[in-house]
């Protein structure tokens, strides 16, 4: 695998730094090439970027290393379905406060990928929408 080459293009082929977010599939599925999340993220600190670095990981969370903290992963995109084995029905975002604090500032109308919903909800235990209740067991 030769990606860092690639990764130092892209990162460096916005000298301006117009780019928001840099997205990336940690595994992609049907081939499984894998991304080198932590070169990528070496190469975007090479040229100062500081575009989010958001991460699909529906098929490698679980089952291929990933290490959201010490690559500065800036969302995690994941599903319970694939690389954690479990049943369909739920899904996850991991978010930096960097990310937090773009979504806050975001002008851009949304719902779907607005956090704030479920973050204020999540804070007494509930959820904005309907949730998967059979994939839920709480704790006593
Ligand atoms: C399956 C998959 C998705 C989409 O998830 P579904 O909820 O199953 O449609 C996204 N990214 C990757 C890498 C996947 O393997």
């Amino acid at each position: 695998m030769h990606q860092p080459r690639s990764w130092n293009v892209v990162c460096s082929s916005d000298p301006d730094h117009t780019f928001k977010a840099v997205v990336v599939v940690h595994n992609e599925t049907s081939t499984g090439v894998a991304s080198r999340i932590s070169d990528l993220r070496r190469a975007m600190d090479a040229v100062d970027h500081p575009a989010l670095l958001i991460v699909d990981a529906v098929s490698s969370l679980a089952s291929i290393e990933f290490r959201q903290d010490e690559w500065q992963v800036d969302v995690t995109v994941t599903g319970s379905q694939k690389g954690l084995m479990l049943p369909p029905g739920l899904s996850f975002n991991a978010i930096s406060e960097k990310a937090l604090a773009a979504n806050r500032e975001a002008r851009l109308p949304r719902n779907y990928w607005d956090w704030q919903d479920i973050l204020t909800r999540n804070r007494n235990g509930f959820f904005p929408y309907t949730p998967a209740t059979n994939m839920l067991l709480r704790a006593a």
